[in-house]
């Protein structure tokens, strides 16, 4: 018989796929997708995915056996694959790499002699309830009838028929057990007295370990004519090209829109994948998604324990509608799931910055992935925004994307008017009040009066960014970066935002000796403090990275707000994005110069988004809003811009810019990153790197040179930037850049140097 080979993928940072030989016994069980135990280095058993299988030797001298396989299926199917393939080729990174975020790592043990099967995993069965058969409505009423000397159990029947949605489109199903005797306030005696005649019947039923949704569905909103008009358009892009942007200001539906393209979708038997940038936000669209479609929603990000990973990974590989998830709203991670029938994916706030991954590899952008991922499936995309980003828009405009518009919100509620605050002029005339002015006071105090809410935006956390000498101008830095240490108050230390590290607060300076630090800038911390000084009936919560590091502390701090318990609630970047509050009226935008004034090529366009987004939080409903920006420049062009809410104006003063300086999407841009501990070398190796290749691209590379933040956990960096024509070969320029990295570390003494690349690093 003829001897079998596989490329078997293992979860570590080695590059490419390690060829092994199947033995006969194990051939009936391999196949692409299937976990493999094979050894690696002298004793370590590694286990990997086998990605491909064939016959024709490999020129290799030795070629070890695989010592296991542990699945009769497979953990990952085909579409992953090829997914994993294009990301590891794209985004320069090993396939390794990608199979590491993508799985969950309970699966992949490292190191370890055995590898769970996946079968170990014990699914747990509960108690359902449902009708012995298909009653009709006379039949029922009839037994209704009957049951009246008995009133518990007729009770119970009626709970039970009020919870299986009994007469909706929906149809009657199983009800759990335990949820209905609860909702019926009944005994078991009851339940066994309706099992007895022969209505009900128990049954038990696979569950997930994750709180299920109660299985009451209710029908979609009627979309509004303008929202039906979009709808048409999208469906008639999709007829022609597979890309859709959906421009849509704050609160006009764009949401809405999504579930009537949901359901369709659903109802032909596909599925649908849903992302958004912030965990934050899945608390209020998991609600809006569960009421319409039940069991088939499910919620995919970070925060869930491995176990439940896997569990959402076997729900989605699930082909069955009754167990199995056909509609996943998660965060970028959730590209990774086992989808096999994707008919549609949303992406909604298209243009956030979150659907990049910076650190570690794969340095992907969600977004782009999941275009490539639907592609694979055949599937549509649709990407919403109130204001996409630039690249996208340019897409759009130049065809490659079909474009939806949406111009008005829904109910004909306004846009909120926008304040400026003059900062500068208000510091002048003594007339701040800490770090508020008193047009943004005074628009509090309105709304306190009214018991409506407010927001107050600061892209800062922690107490303060730095605390200083007044006497020697000494500030404290991190020990590890070159970095300022954030004073955080409640915790009593010092952060750096960059390693985590933390120290005490230091009592004197660590220069002078002199005591009487002064703490410097605010960040959302102080912001509180101060808000609960002014205002010190106002009921004040904060959410941000410190605040809501437990698992529920999203959902119960936007619950707080929604059943206003929370008058002022402060925060960062988490509660800028599509929150959806009834009484919301005021949002403060603390300070929009320390946006406007980042050192980047995008801080306009973000600048903008966020402004406008932010905005979108305030007047969703009836009340039209109000929104202060405070600034020191009011006349900044983004600003006035903003103002009106002229997307438009931004874009093309945008576009022009990025045109006449060569940015995207006007370019590609590489970065590649080297880090060193020791300053000298990493400037030797980085010069060297950067010669080779402005040999190879001339006045494409720009650096090395040092980034903004030039040292970060004792490791120097510098970084070397590559601009690359939109039309030049970009995998022939992959191909070069990778034998350049290559050549640098062979070379004697590049053992401490870390060298990472970053496709598409903005
Ligand atoms: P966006 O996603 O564009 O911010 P949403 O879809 O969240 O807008 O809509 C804003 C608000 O208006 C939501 O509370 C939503 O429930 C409501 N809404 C929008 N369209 C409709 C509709 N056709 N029927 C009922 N309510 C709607
Ligand atoms: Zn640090
Ligand atoms: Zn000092």
């Amino acid at each position: 018989m003829e001897q079998s080979y596989a490329d078997i993928i293992l979860p570590l940072a080695i590059k490419g796929r390690l060829t092994y030989s199947i033995p006969s016994n194990l051939l009936s069980l391999a196949r692409p997708g299937v976990r493999a135990l094979v050894q690696l280095g002298n004793r370590k058993l590694y286990s990997g995915i086998i990605a491909r299988i064939y016959n024709n030797p490999p020129g290799l001298s030795k070629i070890r056996p695989v010592v296991d396989i542990t699945d009769p299926v497979p953990v990952v199917n085909e579409r992953q694959l090829k997914l994993w393939r294009w990301m590891s080729e794209y985004y320069m990174c090993s396939e390794g790499e990608v199979m590491k975020a993508a799985v969950p790592g309970i699966l992949f043990p490292e190191g370890n002699t055995s590898a769970p099967v996946i079968e170990k995993y014990k699914p747990r069965e509960e108690s359902f309830v449902q009708l012995t058969k298909k009653f009709n409505d006379e039949e029922l009423n009839i037994i209704l009838d009957k049951l009246k000397k008995a009133p518990g159990q007729s009770a119970l029947l009626t709970s039970y028929l009020h919870l299986s949605a009994f007469g909706t489109a929906t149809d009657a199903g199983p009800v759990r057990k335990s949820v209905l005797l609860k909702d019926a306030g009944s005994s078991a005696a009851n339940l066994t007295g309706l099992i007895k005649k022969g209505i009900l019947e128990c049954i038990s039923l696979e569950v997930g370990r994750l709180a299920d949704s109660r299985n009451v569905t209710v029908p979609l909103n009627k979309l509004s004519d303008s929202q039906s008009a979009v709808l048409d358009s999208v469906h008639k892009s999709f007829a022609e090209k597979d890309i859709v942007l959906l421009h849509g200001i704050t609160s006009s539906g764009k949401t809405e829109i999504y579930i009537h393209l949901i359901e369709e979708q659903l109802k032909s038997g596909k599925q649908i994948l849903y992302l958004l940038p912030e965990i934050a936000l899945t608390t209020q669209i998991i609600l809006r998604l569960q009421k319409h479609f039940g069991h088939l929603t499910g919620v995919y990000h970070s925060r869930f324990s491995d176990q439940e990973k896997v569990e959402i990974w076997k729900r989605v590989a699930d082909n069955n509608p009754s167990g199995g998830y056909r509609l996943i709203l998660g965060v970028r991670s959730s590209v990774f799931l086992p989808f096999s029938e994707l008919g549609l994916v949303i992406i909604d706030e298209e243009h956030d910055g979150s659907y990049k991954q910076h650190d570690p590899a794969p340095r992907y952008h969600a977004r782009d992935t999941a275009i490539m991922l639907a592609g694979f499936h055949g599937a549509k995309t649709i990407m919403g925004s109130a204001s996409p980003s630039v690249e996208s828009y340019y897409n759009a405009l130049s065809g490659k994307y079909g474009l939806a518009e949406l111009k008005e919100r829904f109910g004909a509620v306004k846009l909120p008017s926008i304040v400026l605050a003059n900062t500068r002029e208000a510091y002048r005339k003594k007339l701040m009040v800490s770090h508020f002015t008193p047009e943004l006071l005074n628009a509090i105090d309105e709304a306190l009066e009214k018991e409506e809410q407010v927001i107050l935006f600061r892209n800062r956390r922690g107490f303060s960014p730095y605390i200083e000498c007044p006497e020697c101008g000494w500030i404290l830095v991190c020990n590890q970066c070159a970095v300022n240490m954030t004073y955080h108050k409640s915790a009593r230390s010092m952060v750096c935002h960059y390693c985590g590290n933390s120290t005490a607060v230091p009592s004197k300076c660590g220069n002078c000796g002199s005591p009487g630090l002064a703490t410097r800038g605010f960040g959302t911390e102080k912001v509180e403090d101060e808000i609960k000084i002014v205002f010190p009936a106002a009921r004040v919560a904060r959410m941000d990275q410190d605040t809501t590091k437990g698992k529920n502390s999203f959902k119960s701090i936007i619950r707080a707000f929604e059943e206003r318990r929370t008058d002022i609630l402060i925060g960062t970047q988490m509660i800028s994005k599509g929150l959806d509050f009834e009484n919301l009226t005021v949002v403060g935008i603390l300070n929009a110069d320390n946006l406007l004034n980042f050192p980047d090529f995008r801080a306009h366009e973000r600048s903008f988004q966020l402004m406008e987004q932010v905005s979108g939080r305030a007047g969703r409903r009836q009340k039209q809003g109000k929104v202060i920006i405070q600034t020191s420049d009011p006349q900044n062009k983004i600003i006035r811009l903003m103002l009106r809410h002229d997307y438009y104006g931004m874009y093309k003063i945008q576009a022009e810019e990025r045109e006449a300086f060569n940015y995207p999407p006007f370019c590609r841009m590489i970065r590649i990153n080297l880090k060193h501990k020791d300053r000298a070398m990493l400037n030797n190796f980085a010069g060297n790197l950067g010669d080779d290749l402005k040999q190879l691209f001339g006045n494409r590379v720009l650096g090395p040179e040092y980034p903004v933040i030039s040292q970060v956990q004792l490791y120097y960096i510098k970084t070397i930037l590559l601009k690359i024509e939109k039309h030049r070969p970009l995998s022939r320029a992959k191909d070069m850049i990778r034998e350049s990295i290559e050549r640098i570390e062979k070379l004697k003494g590049s053992g401490g140097l870390k060298i990472s690349v970053d496709v598409d690093p903005y």
